[in-house]
């Protein structure tokens, strides 16, 4: 694993807004700025994240945080924690082997809808079907970004993308509908134009004793917007907010808008590492 330890030395001359203890603690300055594009949501879902992680009182060490590959696969880098950056669609295999083979740790995989759901989907759903104690926060900004804006298994029937310029034929996947069928004990779904809802629901799946899946709906300006007439990240917020409505259930049906809220919340169901753990004693 990789520990870069504290980055509170670093200085790299780069002028930053002023931070609060969260993000000093929890970011690795020494390789900002980021990658990602001007007005992309991955920024605010991973600001949110590393503020729950402060909040809960979680120290570096004993979080491992795991990426695939993708834009979204590139956070891994900047969280001063344990931290992988795996292949492309394995973040959850790699996280199921760290949380077997060490129980005590916090292990979050924040994953892209490619990655998660499409690259890596077979993995998504033997996860969740295992309730192994790792939190999924998958963003779902609707295409492949780094690889130029191809259509991904969540980009919604009628769209346009770099390989479906005249609309996708085929119908698009729910991430949280796949993750409730697959047996997550915690399901979820928000959207980053509500920071602060956003993070409500990041603790509530890192406090989750099993798998936990958060689906976030992210803007991805430079390809989903710009395709699909909201090339501006201001279009893509205001589009989440006035096509979404709050829901106990992703079927739920309300003039064609988007359930977000939180879906299932099993806190029953036993935790994998935990009953290998007990039946290895036994
Ligand atoms: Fe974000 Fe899209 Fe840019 Fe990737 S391509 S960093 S998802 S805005």
């Amino acid at each position: 694993m990789d520990n870069l330890g504290s980055n509170h030395n670093a200085d790299n001359g780069i002028n930053l807004v002023p931070m609060s203890e969260a993000p000093e603690k929890w970011l690795r300055k020494q390789y900002l700025p980021h990658i990602w594009c001007p007005g992309c949501g991955i920024g605010t879902i991973l600001r949110q994240v590393i503020e729950q992680f402060t909040k809960l009182g979680w120290r570096n060490d004993e979080v491992v945080f795991v990426t695939g590959i993708g834009c979204t696969g590139r956070a891994s880098g900047y969280v001063n924690a344990q931290t992988l950056h795996t292949i492309h669609g394995r973040a959850l295999p790699t996280a199921t082997g760290i949380k077997m083979a060490r129980p005590d740790m916090h292990v979050v995989a924040m994953l892209g809808d490619g990655d998660g759901v499409g690259i890596g989907g077979n993995h998504f759903i033997h996860a969740a079907k295992r309730n192994i104690g790792i939190t999924a926060i998958v963003v779902n900004n609707r295409i492949y970004g780094m690889t130029g804006g191809q259509v991904s298994p969540t980009t919604p029937s009628g769209a346009k993308s770099s390989t479906t310029p005249y609309g996708n034929v085929e119908p698009a996947m729910d991430v949280s509908k796949l993750a409730l069928g697959a047996g997550a004990t915690f399901v979820a779904r928000a959207h980053t134009a509500n920071p602060v809802y956003l993070g409500q629901l990041i603790r509530r799946a890192l406090e989750h004793d099993g798998f936990s899946v958060l689906e976030v709906l992210s803007q991805c300006p430079t390809y989903f917007g710009r395709f699909n007439g909201m090339p501006d990240a201001v279009q893509m917020l205001e589009w989440f907010k006035s096509n979404t409505f709050m829901a106990k259930s992703p079927y739920e049906e309300k003039e064609g808008k988007i359930p977000v809220g939180v879906f299932r919340d099993d806190k029953e169901t036993p935790e994998l590492s935990k009953s290998y753990r007990q039946l290895w004693e036994e």
